[in-house]
């Protein structure tokens, strides 16, 4: 038994330095029927356990199985061993380093959010600050603050999604220029940005999640006219050098007077012929503007008759729609890469 250790550990020393040395599958596979062969020096070994006394031969089949199975381990780490390095010195031959590489896909700004950029440097740049809140607001800052107490009609055309007692997801980004003025005397400055929420069935012009740019001037001396100015310069900035605005009498709780604000109709330039995106009227409608209601300037502590303001809120996938010239205002939200790349 002693003898039969010694040719073992004898046996396992030489094959691992031949294993080691071995250069290729073909040397691999020598040593392994040189070793492990029907022939092989430890099949001849094995052969021998028969002539050991009974009691021993457990013991010694054992030792010649352990040394096998850590043989056929080294082996086939081995194999392993040439098969990754044949693959890297294929693939090192088949790799032209002089051929151009691919480019690397860019993303770009989502035209939405290219419109909300656009909009509030240009307010920045008139010295407006750029205000953003929180999504959940409470009816209070929604409504009540507003001018629009809860038995009020329009609170129906404000239709969101209730989120618990008195919080809703905010139908308008105006709580923020409630916020804002409660906090800071005037003159304020503000536009604010950001995602509103409306019960509103899906469709051509309708999305329940929708994103709007509004603005607030509060200052003494504050009239339309300075609104009117501001609004034809940010179309201007928006769809180009000869758009015009219009504004229509309307009505909203929160401003006295209100106007609905219309801008001429960037696919026909208001020609008033045929047209797929204004109807042949010339104008396209951008949102609701007015002079902020003196119940408002009132709610935040403000003297009406001292301070006034005006403020107007735009829905940005509306401006999208005529920027680009849009049929379908989903086609913003449809993750379609091939649309959003023409608009890139
Ligand atoms: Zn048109």
């Amino acid at each position: 038994m002693t003898n039969l250790a010694e040719n073992l550990r004898d046996l396992q020393q030489r094959f691992t330095v031949a294993a080691e040395a071995a250069t290729d599958e073909r040397a691999l596979e020598s040593l392994r029927v040189a070793y492990l062969g029907r022939n092989g020096e430890v099949t001849k070994l094995r052969r021998a356990i028969g002539e050991l006394p009974a009691h021993e031969r457990p013991q010694a089949g054992k030792a010649v199985n352990d040394v096998v199975a850590v043989m056929e381990e080294r082996l086939r780490r081995r194999l392993e061993n040439f098969d990754s390095r044949k693959v890297a010195s294929e693939l090192a031959a088949s790799i032209d380093v002089t051929f151009p590489a691919i480019p690397a896909a860019l993303g770009s700004l989502h035209p939405v959010r290219r419109i909300i950029d656009e909009s509030c440097a240009y307010f920045r740049r008139h010295g407006f600050a750029v205000v953003v809140g929180a999504e959940a607001e409470s009816d209070y800052y929604n409504f009540d603050a507003l001018n629009i107490p809860s038995d009020h009609p329009s609170r129906e055309s404000f239709d969101s999604f209730r989120l618990s007692d008195g919080m809703l997801l905010r139908p308008h980004t105006s709580a923020m220029q409630i916020r804002t003025m409660q906090r800071h005397r005037p003159p304020v400055a503000i536009v604010a940005p950001g995602k509103c929420y409306r019960r509103d069935a899906v469709d051509a012009r309708h999305l329940f999640q929708f994103h709007q740019v509004e603005g607030l001037l509060v200052a003494e001396g504050i009239h339309f006219g300075h609104l009117k100015g501001m609004l034809t310069r940010l179309c201007r900035q928006l769809f180009g050098p000869d758009q015009n605005v219009r504004f229509r009498p309307s009505y909203f709780p929160f401003t006295e007077p209100s106007a609905e604000v219309d801008t001429t109709c960037p696919k026909c330039r208001g020609a008033r012929g045929p047209c797929s995106m204004c109807g042949g009227s010339g104008w396209i409608e951008l949102g609701g503007a007015g002079m902020v209601h003196p119940c408002v300037l009132r709610e935040v502590g403000y003297e009406p008759d001292r301070y006034s303001g005006w403020a107007f809120g735009f829905g940005v996938e509306r401006l999208g729609l005529a920027r680009y010239e849009v049929d379908d205002i989903r086609r913003f939200v449809a993750s379609d890469r091939d649309f959003l790349t023409q608009l890139a």
